[in-house]
């Protein structure tokens, strides 16, 4: 089975047994859980627009190991042409889900992962690369859904690993044994940690010598013994349990994190992709990195394409269409997203092939793609609650609209156009006001901000990669100076 439908999805997650801590409570069964079964949607929404022959050509690839067809989140990129599909798929799983689909995390660590245990290989003489590839054929073959795990709880970030007060604040190998080690720590942030089969582990920063224990790669079962999460809080998350989905605002779908905490977990060495080679573990951070930072290219600005039409149609349903600055505040968002999108294609476009065969984004254009992911968002949703005014965060709930003697002077009150339902203005507002200020603003906004690294890493990398030797260059060229 290379490809699984929505259902034989939804049916897989059923099976395993995740610990999952949800408000101090263990969960009996997240998949039904309803504030978390609206990203369960999103990474179903992964598998069954793959089965649609409409999009086959964004959500599907040819495996480069089997020559089966395989679900686009589960392939390693075998050109720039890949590149670039991987961010349209993207941007239309963002307009389709309005959230994030989190299925991108376990893409991203994959094809860091491919290069760098080759590369490893050829330098060290492990044999990491052949380990890593009977892990990816299985997860090709079964369509499994990966969380690519790579940030740390980090303590005090003044203090290397092995000098925190508690030496767990950094996932390490805390046993060697000979079929395997033992892992103890914790990944934060963990994006749809509960609803991946498989997590892939990978280091959160550059090891030097003494935290060699901390270089550490591997994947395991999100179920396997040891493992448990405590689910993250979403603002206004608890309106998913009143009953009122118009006040959810997107009460299909969502995105959610977690606290994934290894507590003593044996990885037996077939799973184990790095163990100790801390030379290599920046370059599967900066790989890991890169390929998701081009990600925002495609995801934020699908749901900003969601978000831009919220706020046209809020003007609409305000009578405001035809107002100048309304249309230019419109322009304005739409050449924000679209100038977030340029990034995404052209750090894509301009990709290059690694020595395992995979091919890496151009890292320069990536970062630029994600710093401006941690900005432009933010002047959206500013131009979206300028459209839409107040109301978006003054109006009644919904019980109040549908109450039998209240409901009459909402209606009233609340209406704009007079040819509009009321009902329809709350939806679009209550819409914006998800992906502004709600569940989905994690990953529109917080996300944008610190999703892939903080803003401070991408300038380290452009630093790093812009080359202003060169520049300078060209400018003494220019100007006649002879040294
Ligand atoms: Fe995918 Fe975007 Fe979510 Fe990251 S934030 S997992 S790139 S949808
Ligand atoms: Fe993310």
């Amino acid at each position: 089975m290379a490809l699984m439908t929505g259902e034989q999805y939804e049916e897989s997650l059923r099976k395993l047994n995740l610990k999952v801590y949800l408000m101090g409570e263990l969960v009996k069964s997240p998949v039904d859980h309803p504030i978390i079964r609206p990203s369960m949607n999103s990474v179903k929404l992964t598998y069954a627009l793959a089965q649609d022959p409409q999009y086959e050509d964004l959500m599907t690839a040819t495996s480069h190991l089997t020559g089966n067809k395989i679900n686009r989140f589960c392939h390693l990129h075998r050109s720039t042409d890949d590149l670039v599909r991987k961010v349209k798929m993207q941007r239309l799983l963002g307009q389709k889900s309005g959230a994030c689909f989190q299925r991108c995390v376990g893409m991203d660590a994959i094809n860091a992962v491919d290069s760098v245990t080759f590369e490893m290989d050829q330098k060290l003489g492990t044999k990491y690369h052949k380990r890593f590839n009977k892990f990816l054929l299985m997860m090709q073959e079964e369509d499994l859904t990966v969380d690519g795990a790579m940030t740390d709880p980090k303590g005090d970030r003044g203090l290397p690993p092995h000098k925190q007060a508690d030496p767990d604040l950094f996932v390490r190998i805390a046993e060697r044994k000979a079929d395997g080690i033992v892992v103890r720590g914790a990944k934060a942030h963990q994006t749809g940690a509960v609803n991946s089969h498989w997590i892939l582990v990978m280091p959160t920063m550059t090891m030097a010598k003494e935290d060699a224990d901390y270089a550490v790669s591997f994947v395991a079962p999100a179920d396997a013994e040891g493992i448990s999460y405590i689910y993250g809080r979403q603002s206004c998350d608890t309106r998913k349990l009143e009953g009122s989905p118009i006040d959810v605002g997107n009460s299909q779908y969502g995105g959610h994190e977690a606290l994934m905490v290894f507590d003593d977990v044996f990885i037996p060495w077939e799973d184990v992709f790095m163990a100790g080679e801390y030379e290599f573990s920046g370059a599967l951070v900066e790989r890991f990195a890169g390929y998701h930072r081009q990600s925002y290219g495609g995801c934020k600005v699908g749901v900003g394409d969601v978000l831009i039409g919220a706020a046209a149609l809020a003007a609409d349903y305000n009578g405001a269409m035809k107002a100048s600055h309304i249309k230019d505040k419109l322009i304005e968002m739409m050449h924000l997203n679209e100038t977030l999108y340029a990034c995404g294609i052209a750090c894509s476009a301009e990709g290059a092939k690694t020595a395992s065969g995979n091919y890496l984004i151009n890292m320069l254009l990536a970062n630029v793609c994600k710093q401006n992911v941690t900005r432009f968002p933010y002047e959206i949703a500013r131009l979206a609650e300028d459209i839409a005014g107040g109301i978006m965060v003054t109006m009644p709930s919904e019980k109040d609209l549908k109450d039998a003697k209240i409901g009459k002077v909402v209606e009233k009150y609340f209406r704009g156009v007079a040819s509009v339902p009321t009902e329809h203005r709350m939806r679009i507002l209550r819409l914006i006001e998800n992906i502004t200020l709600g569940t989905a603003a994690v990953g529109y906004r917080t996300e944008s901000m610190h999703g892939a690294g903080s803003p401070q890493a991408q300038r380290i990398m452009i630093s790093r990669q812009g080359n202003l030797a060169h520049k300078k260059n060209l400018a003494k060229e220019l100007a006649g100076i002879k040294e």
